[in-house]
């Protein structure tokens, strides 16, 4: 089943609203997936990565996709972390379709799109749309870690740079949800640009006074920590939240060192300034309501 994603918002509660999720190779076995569809015996309940306890995954979906005992953010899609922040009803996505390109003639790149496409209901790995968050309007742009692991190609650096445009233009706050492993490899150089590209229009936003919310998630890396996701005026994260340019293993194998505990988790990276706040799932919207009511006029 594949919905268009202007279907999924027009005020239907989260039992109602039918989206295709997927299971995707993790790059960390921190986040297991628990929103996969079969519910057969065995895989009906799942093991919490971290404190290794059994839950119903369905214990786990009501809870915002955080484990009950020990505070385990699993993964969330994009258009479920929508829903759990704006108001009901109130998400229109923003209209822009980039045209599929494969600059590299990469072999089944666009098979792989179409799949990802019909399995996450996206149509590529950033969904961004205009909402309200109790009754503050803002701009909101979520990047799912299930559509290529968040990789920022053409189609996403278009995407995440319409969305800061159009606040520029309508004097709206921005939110932007990171959550990527890195620059597209299949679109080599162009994925590279999409850095300076979407750096330009947030200097451009911030220049004409706008507010920049980047909210960092598991993981935030490579050309996306380089660019947008640290360009924010407040930079907030989830809890151990992987945030970095190249990953520990890349590091440790290039210094021929071993790296500190807790290197380049959110709450190492508070500590050294990257990050003003690390808030939990369940504390996102009223902190951001918090952050929007100091900031702006309230929107009709
Ligand atoms: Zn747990």
């Amino acid at each position: 089943m594949k919905l268009p994603i202007n279907k999924l918002f027009k005020g239907k509660s989260s039992s109602e609203t039918k989206v295709k999720y997927i299971q995707i190779d993790e790059n960390s076995k921190q986040n297991a997936n628990v929103d996969a569809k079969e519910e057969n015996k065995e895989e009906a309940t799942t093991i919490c990565p971290k404190c290794k306890q059994e839950f119903k995954k369905q214990e786990i979906k009501d809870n915002l996709n955080v484990c009950v005992a020990c505070g385990h953010h699993y993964v969330i899609s994009a258009e479920k972390r929508i829903r759990t922040l704006v108001d009901k009803g109130t998400f229109k996505p923003l209209k822009c379709k980039v045209a599929f390109t494969n600059p590299l003639d990469y072999p089944d790149y666009e098979g792989k799109i179409t799949e990802l496409q019909e399995k996450t209901g996206l149509d590529e790995a950033v969904l961004a749309g205009v909402g309200k968050i109790d009754g503050y309007e803002a701009v909101i742009a979520v990047m799912s870690s299930k559509f290529l692991m968040g990789s920022m190609g053409i189609a996403v650096g278009e995407k995440i740079t319409n969305a800061v445009e159009y606040a520029d233009r309508k004097k709206l706050p921005l939110i932007i949800f990171t959550a990527s492993g890195g620059a597209r490899m299949q679109e080599g150089i162009l994925s590279l640009m999409q850095m300076a590209k979407t750096s330009a229009a947030v200097e451009k936003f911030n220049n004409n006074g706008g507010l920049y919310v980047s909210v960092l998630t598991h993981p935030t890396t490579g050309g996306v920590t380089a660019s947008f996701a640290t360009l924010g005026d407040i930079t907030l994260a989830e809890p151990e939240a992987l945030i970095g340019f190249a990953g520990p293993r890349v590091i440790e194998q290039t210094i021929g060192q071993k790296l500190p505990e807790g290197f380049q988790r959110s709450e190492f990276q508070q500590e050294h300034g990257f990050v003003d706040q690390i808030v939990p799932r369940e504390k996102m919207r009223e902190t951001l309501a918090h952050i929007l009511r100091l900031h702006c006029k309230r929107g009709k």
